[in-house]
């Protein structure tokens, strides 16, 4: 192990032999010229594999505390600026002080944007694409020690905004805002399994964001948390898919501190105090855990998780739970929505690495016939042949990760395990 740590749930120790915390660009300029060998964008180490190691100098760019600042000049499609590793909770309470909001957040606020975005990191909702389709401009720098800036629109940035930190260092970020909103968060229970199983889509769609969490092998879904735009969507039912609605919050998930969670029990509340399951100012557990996701197509949902529910038996003893959330189709390259709308199927499992990962092929055997694609910030086995049958563009991705950094400053283990940069 080098100097760099472990990652935030202890999965992972970083061989990077330095760690360099940024704290302005020029900083990360010089980072990317001199350093020896190898270089790696480090966010806030919410990944749970390598994806994010390298074997020569690891660049975190959290330390730059520059002031996001909202760009109005078209109206229609207004915009912030934010330093790229700005956590998300910290930029949306900014951006919510002023009236404004993003689209949709992860569970956890405490990651940073450029490394959510690099994973493809989402929340849930039929009709919210991933954190990184916010992404209107990305300014980073490259493997010639330069600072480029790279815009939506221009050729070949589908490729860049899930880029797996394998071009460069981003620096800064643009995203796409909208006028704030209030979401309510209500918790069902006792909705029968095999109601889901033939109303996946239907139940994923039916407000703003639906979280829906299992252990697989309970008779009737653990519980269901709809967070409802208020004005957007109808008012929750008291039942709802043959669950019923608790008049309180319900925090039996969650290992550790209940008051971690973000309001339930439907009380209105601004976008960046719902969505996100965890609040900013709080750890959502001890991160004595291991995360895992795969993506199909919505079309399939019912047939994916009846697979999955078949290994229930094997799965649960490692389980903490399991959640399900919807992603919108979008065109990044990389993306796990992309091109087909999207169910999220996650496993927070136990910290047990060899029972987890001799589960791992199993449920990829039982989801190939769905084409599902890993999260790339979690745990899989995913090799390179394995990720080009399900990532169409992921050729497409490589070489143009190839061009921008011809030398192979970016390459890691991991870039090459998943065929998304090329051996030298
Ligand atoms: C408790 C918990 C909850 C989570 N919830 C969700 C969820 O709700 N939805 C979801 O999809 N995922 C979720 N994740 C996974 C997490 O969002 C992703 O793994 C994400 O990539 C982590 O971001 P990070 O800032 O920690 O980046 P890191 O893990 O440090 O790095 C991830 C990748 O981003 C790259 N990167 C980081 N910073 C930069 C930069 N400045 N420039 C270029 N590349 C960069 C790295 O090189 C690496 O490839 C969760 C993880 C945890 C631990």
């Amino acid at each position: 192990m080098g100097d760099a740590g472990v990652t935030w749930a202890g999965t992972h120790a970083f061989g990077a032999a330095r760690l360099v915390e940024a704290a302005s660009v020029d900083d990360v300029l010089r980072a990317v010229r001199t350093a020896p060998g190898r270089v790696k964008a480090l966010g806030t180490r919410h990944s749970f594999n390598d994806i994010a190691d390298t074997d020569g100098t690891l660049i975190t760019v959290t330390g730059i505390e520059e002031q996001p600042l909202i760009d109005l000049t078209s109206p229609a499609w207004p915009t912030v600026n934010a330093p790229a590793g700005m956590r998300y909770g910290v930029l949306g309470r900014w951006l919510q002080k002023r009236g404004w909001a993003l689209h949709n957040t992860g569970s956890l606020p405490h990651i940073s944007v450029a490394g959510a975005t690099a994973t493809g990191t989402h929340g849930s909702g039929a009709r919210n694409g991933c954190q990184s389709t916010a992404l209107c401009r990305i300014e980073y720098v490259g493997a010639d020690g330069n600072l480029h800036t790279a815009r939506a629109g221009q050729p070949g940035f589908e490729g860049l905004a899930v880029g797996l930190g394998a071009y460069g260092v981003i620096t800064e970020v643009t995203l796409s805002i909208q006028p704030t909103y209030d979401i309510r968060q209500d918790v069902y229970t006792g909705m029968p399994w095999e109601h889901l199983l033939s109303e996946t889509p239907a139940i994923l769609a039916d407000a703003y964001s639906v979280s829906i969490f299992t252990t697989w092998t309970e008779p009737t879904v653990q519980q269901i948390w709809r967070k409802s735009g208020i004005g957007l969507d109808v008012a929750p039912p008291d039942e709802w898919h043959g669950a019923v609605r608790s008049p309180e919050s319900d925090a039996r998930l969650v290992d550790g501190d209940p008051d971690a969670l973000t309001p339930q029990g439907g009380k209105p509340g601004p976008w960046n105090e719902r969505l996100p399951h965890f609040r900013l100012t709080h750890v959502p557990s001890n991160g004595a855990e291991i995360q895992s996701e795969y993506f199909v197509p919505m079309e399939v949902a019912g047939e994916a998780l009846a697979a999955v529910r078949a290994l229930g038996e094997r799965i649960t003893p490692h389980l903490l739970v399991s959640e399900l959330r919807a992603v919108a189709a979008d065109d990044l390259w990389l993306s796990g929505a992309y091109g087909r709308d999207t169910l999220a199927i996650h496993f927070t499992w136990e910290r047990s690495p060899e029972p987890v990962r001799a589960l791992l092929p199993e449920i990829e055997r039982a989801l190939e016939p769905f084409d599902a694609r890993p999260h790339w910030g979690k745990w899989h086995s995913f090799d390179a042949a394995a990720i080009a049958r399900v990532h169409p563009r992921i050729g497409d991705a490589r070489d143009l990760f190839e061009r921008l950094d011809p030398a192979g400053r970016f390459v890691n283990d991991y870039l090459l395990r998943v065929g998304a940069r090329q051996a030298r």
